[in-house]
């Protein structure tokens, strides 16, 4: 095995293969967690690795099974504390993998018929949020992409009906029964209004954004839709994908944004 030393260590390449592989693994569980509670206690848990490996490598006996006992039944603390982000963690594996909820795929398996291009909801929908935006009115528009919503949309109003802006302007209006909670549209359709969407527990949300904006982010963490969120504060515009918030967008920038997440081919889809 070739090998090479620094000061008194034999370091080989499949050590350096080895420390790099623990850095990425590492850097993902960080990525993962950062932001919330639980960062601070995954880096105080390090740390404590970090001793015990250090003192075990001293040789000192009763401070090593000290440690040992610590870190092993941090190992089941680090389960509960960490619940939702390997919740997350799963969710986001799911998502890529859960072919039977994915549209795609049953129309391909299922030889469903393909839809007809929801691009046409774009227009409607933006100048709803057009509008909405310039007459501070809150509003909550998931559009669906390849993931199943349905579990969502039974938690609200069905509705089934074709993408005007009329009727979404009449929906999101205060005096209308059916303007709290989210409208969700999809295969060029709007499905329901008045959904309740999972809301998202990121830290680092600024305190300015309350639950619109909370539940925009928790849907987007948990499915691939789209979920623009119009803020009855401000009329600010922000866009949630794929766990991510774009927020302050101007109308130009958030259609550009959907249509190249919604309608650009990637992965070869
Ligand atoms: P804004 O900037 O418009 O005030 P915000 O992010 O501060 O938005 P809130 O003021 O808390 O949020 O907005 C409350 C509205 O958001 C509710 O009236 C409801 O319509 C919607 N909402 C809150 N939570 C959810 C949820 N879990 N699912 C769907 N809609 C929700
Ligand atoms: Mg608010």
């Amino acid at each position: 095995m070739l090998a090479f030393r620094i000061g008194f260590l034999d370091i080989t390449w499949l050590d350096l293969l080895d420390i790099g592989l623990v850095a990425v693994v590492i850097y993902q569980i960080y990525n993962l967690v950062r932001g919330s509670v639980a960062s601070r206690v995954f880096v105080g848990y390090l740390l404590v690795y970090f001793v015990y490996m250090l003192v075990k490598a001293l040789g000192l006996p009763l401070m090593t099974t000290l440690l040992e006992y610590f870190i092993s039944v941090g190992a089941l603390a680090l389960i509960i504390i960490f619940q939702q982000e390997i919740r997350r963690f799963l969710l986001l594996i799911g998502k890529s993998t859960n072919l039977s909820n994915n549209q795609l795929f049953r129309r391909w398996i299922y030889r469903e018929a393909s839809p007809t291009d929801d691009r046409p909801i774009l227009r409607p929908v933006l100048e709803t949020c057009k509008t909405l935006s310039s007459e501070f009115s809150g509003g909550l528009l998931v559009l669906q992409k390849n993931d199943d919503l349905s579990r969502f949309i039974q938690s609200g109003e069905p509705l089934n009906a074709d993408v005007s802006k009329q009727l979404l302007l009449s929906i999101f209006s205060q005096y209308s029964p059916l303007h709290d909670g989210a409208v969700i549209i999809g295969d060029g359709k709007i499905r329901a209004a008045r959904c309740i969407l999972p809301i998202s527990n990121d830290e680092e949300l600024p305190p300015a954004l309350g639950f619109r904006h909370r539940a925009a982010l928790g849907m987007s963490e948990v499915t691939d839709a789209a979920v623009i969120a119009i803020s009855e504060e401000s009329g600010r515009l922000t866009l949630a994908l794929d766990g991510k918030l774009f927020t302050h967008l101007s109308l130009t920038d958030l259609g550009v944004r959907l249509e190249k997440y919604l309608y650009t081919p990637r992965n070869g889809q």
